[in-house]
């Protein structure tokens, strides 16, 4: 029911537990996080780091602690509310494509995900949780191994998707952003300076910046260090409404 995304010049766990933190009085029975780091476990990119725990955030920060992430600057983070599948341990997001190369976190419902499924079953692809999530780190995935960039990946996969979802993920061989989309789903972004968020609201990022960017719907949105940039599904350019964040507002 939460959703964080981070890339900039700080470490990206911190940044998203914090966020995920300021994301629980939504409600939640899981939590999660994942980062693109080195082969290795170093700091770069080629892999994919991710943790996820059923239950308070606190286990999964208990989990982090005993088995640390690698450093990294670009990370998702997910708080769940089960909608499909139990809320277990397996279940919980983030969510890795076939080739566990990209990584993806949903909140809202994939209403078509079962003939998605099928179709992916079909392909080959070995799905291991219960959720409609699953089914879209999947597709995502299967459009970005044709060989275009996450943020066009992302555009396609949604013109396959019905429902209501913001989705946001990361590919382990780009450690330059992180892509979102929505449909019948809360998403905004924040606006740093060196660094850019996501979030289902501005709590996520309160902290770091007061400047944000509401989007529209069917809308993906692509960060990066330097900037953001929206289209719509059909990959258009688009772009979203900026205002400023007012602490007592907000409060
Ligand atoms: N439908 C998804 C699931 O059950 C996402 C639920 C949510 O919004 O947290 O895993």
């Amino acid at each position: 029911c939460g959703i964080v995304g981070y890339v900039g010049d700080k470490q990206a766990q911190g940044v998203v537990i914090e966020g995920l933190r300021r994301l629980e009085y939504r409600g939640y029975d899981s939590a999660g996080i994942a980062v693109v780091c080195g082969p290795d476990g170093t700091a770069g990119s080629g892999a994919l780091a991710s943790d996820k725990k059923a239950g308070k955030l606190a286990n999964l920060e208990k989990e982090i602690a005993d088995h640390p992430l690698p450093p990294s600057t670009t990370g998702i983070g997910h708080t769940r509310w089960a909608t499909h599948g139990a809320p277990t341990d397996r279940n919980a997001h983030p969510h890795l494509g076939n080739e566990r190369r990209l990584a993806l976190v949903h909140n809202g419902i994939i209403e078509n995900f079962a003939e998605l499924r099928s179709s992916l079953e079909a392909d080959g692809h070995e799905l291991l949780s219960e959720t409609d999530t699953e089914v879209a780190a999947h597709l995502v995935e299967r459009e970005l191994v044709k060989g275009v960039d996450l943020t066009a990946a992302m555009q396609a996969a949604c013109r396959q998707m019905e429902g209501a979802f913001t989705l946001v993920a990361i590919d382990a061989q780009d450690a330059d952003r992180v892509v979102a989309a929505r449909r019948n789903s809360p998403l905004v972004v924040g606006l740093g300076e060196g660094e850019n968020f996501l979030g289902s609201d501005v709590a996520a990022f309160i902290e770091h910046t007061r400047e944000a960017m509401e989007l529209g719907q069917d809308q993906v949105v692509t960060i990066t260090r330097e900037g953001v940039a929206v289209t719509n599904f059909d990959g258009t350019p688009s772009d979203g409404t900026r205002y400023h964040v007012d602490w007592d507002l907000s409060a």
